[in-house]
C-alpha cells in the first residue's frame, strides 16, 4: 500500500538530533517538500529513552568540543531543556513528523526514486533520503544465556521504571552505566559491576559522583567483575548472578548498560557499503547510492555528540543534497 501517492523531495529517517537538525537546513534552503519518519511515539526519542531524568545534558561530550556550524545548536542544559529545545525547532520550522513508525527497508527504484517500506508495509516515495537512526536501536547483549522467566527482571534501558527497593545490579562502565547508577540510587539499592579496574570510559563529572556515592555507602560497586552466568532462583531475590572468580551474589533485577549495535544490518540490506562497522561515505555524507545520505552517530566514527549530529545535518543539505540531487535557494555569500 502506497501510503501517500505524492513524492516527497526528502524523506528523513529517524527524528533525533541529526534528523531534526537535516529537517531544519532543508526548511532553510527552501526544499519543498521534506517529511520526518520516526520508530518512537515522539521525536528524539533515544534522547527521552536512554537518559535518566533530569540527567545533565553537556555540550562539549566525550572531550569533543564542537562549534554549531548550522542553525540548530544547544547549550549545557538538561535532558528536558535539550527535549524543549527541540521541540522548538520542529515548531519554529514547522516540521513534518509522522512517529510510531519503523522504517524496515529502502530501495532505490529508479535514478532518482525511493521507496520508503515501514514494517506495516506503508510505503512513500521520495526524490532523496537521509538516514539519520542513530546507533541504540539494537542495546548489547551480554554472551550468556538470559533465561526467558527472568524477562520482568532484566532491563536495558531506564524507558520503563525498576520497581522500587529492589536490589539491582548495573553491569556496565560507561557514562550510560554510571548515569543509571546516580539515577536509581536514592529508591533502589545499587550494585554497579565493570570487568575493568576503573571507569575509564565514563567522563570525570560522573567518575567523581559514583566515588562519592561508594564511600557514603549509597551504592557498591564492584570493578574487575565479570559477570558469566545468570539463573533464576524461582523465589525473591530472583536473580542468582555468577562471577568470574565463581562467587555467586542475588539480585531482584539486573540492568545492562554494555553499549549499543550500529545498525549494521539495516544498512547492508539498503545496500549501503560498510568498512568494519562504519558506513562509507562521501565528504557530505553521501553514500555510495547517490541521492542516499546518512547522518548523525552513523557517520560520527563511534564518538557521537548532539552537535555532531547537528553539523552532520547541515553538511548533507548544504554540501550533498544542494549541490546534487535538489533545487536549494542557498544565499550567495557577498
Ligand atoms: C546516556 C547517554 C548520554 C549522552 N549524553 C550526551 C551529552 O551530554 N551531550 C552530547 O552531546 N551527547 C550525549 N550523548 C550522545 C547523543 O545522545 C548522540 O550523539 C545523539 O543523540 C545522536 O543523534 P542522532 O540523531 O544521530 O541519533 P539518535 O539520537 O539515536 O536518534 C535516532 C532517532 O531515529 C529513530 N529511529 C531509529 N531507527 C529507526 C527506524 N528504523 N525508523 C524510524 N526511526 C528510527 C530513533 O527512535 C531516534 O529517535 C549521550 C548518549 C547517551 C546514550
Amino acid at each position: 500500500m502506497m501510503a501517500e501517492t505524492e513524492i516527497f523531495d526528502l524523506i528523513i529517517v529517524g527524528a533525533g538530533p541529526a534528523g531534526i537538525a537535516t529537517a531544519v537546513e532543508s526548511k532553510r534552503v527552501g526544499i519543498q517538500k521534506v517529511l520526518l519518519i520516526e520508530k518512537g511515539p515522539r521525536h528524539s526519542y533515544s534522547i527521552e529513552k536512554l537518559y535518566t531524568p533530569g540527567k545533565r545534558v553537556d555540550k562539549v561530550y566525550l572531550g569533543q568540543d564542537i562549534e554549531c556550524e548550522g542553525s540548530v545548536c544547544i547549550v549545557d542544559g538538561t535532558r528536558e531543556t535539550v527535549l524543549k529545545t527541540m521541540d522548538q525547532f520542529i515548531e519554529e520550522y514547522g516540521l513534518e513528523i509522522i512517529a510510531n513508525t519503523e522504517v524496515d527497508h529502502i530501495e532505490q527504484v529508479a535514478n532518482d526514486l525511493f521507496v520508503i517500506t515501514d514494517l506495516e508495509k506503508r510505503q512513500w516515495r521520495t526524490r532523496t533520503v537521509v538516514i539519520a537512526i542513530g546507533v541504540y536501536g539494537r542495546p548489547n547483549k551480554p554472551n550468556y544465556p538470559l533465561p526467558s522467566s527472568l524477562k520482568q527482571n532484566i532491563w536495558f534501558d531506564l524507558s520503563q521504571n525498576i520497581p522500587a527497593r529492589s536490589r539491582v545490579l548495573i553491569v556496565g562502565g560507561g557514562n550510560t552505566a554510571l548515569e543509571y547508577a546516580q539515577y536509581l540510587y536514592s529508591d533502589h539499592q545499587v550494585t554497579l559491576c565493570y570487568r575493568g579496574k576503573e571507569f575509564t570510559k565514563a567522563n570525570e563529572v560522573n567518575k567523581k559522583i559514583v566515588s562519592d556515592l561508594e564511600k557514603n555507602r549509597h551504592i557498591e560497586i564492584l570493578l574487575e567483575s565479570n559477570v558469566v552466568n545468570i539463573c533464576d532462583r524461582q523465589q525473591h531475590p530472583r536473580i542468582e548472578v555468577t562471577f568470574q572468580d565463581e562467587t555467586r551474589r542475588q539480585f531482584d533485577d539486573i540492568l545492562y548498560a554494555i553499549g549499543g549495535t550500529t545498525p549494521e544490518s539495516f544498512l547492508k540490506k539498503v545496500g549501503v557499503t560498510l568498512e568494519g562497522k562504519h558506513p562509507t561515505t562521501s565528504h557530505a555524507y553521501e553514500s555510495g547510492i547517490p541521492g542516499l545520505y546518512l547522518a548523525g552517530d552513523l557517520v560520527s566514527g563511534g564518538k557521537g555528540t548532539i552537535v555532531k549530529a547537528f553539523n552532520t545535518g547541515k553538511t548533507v543539505v548544504w554540501d550533498g543534497l544542494c549541490q546534487g540531487q535538489l533545487e536549494c535557494r542557498i544565499p550567495i555569500p557577498r
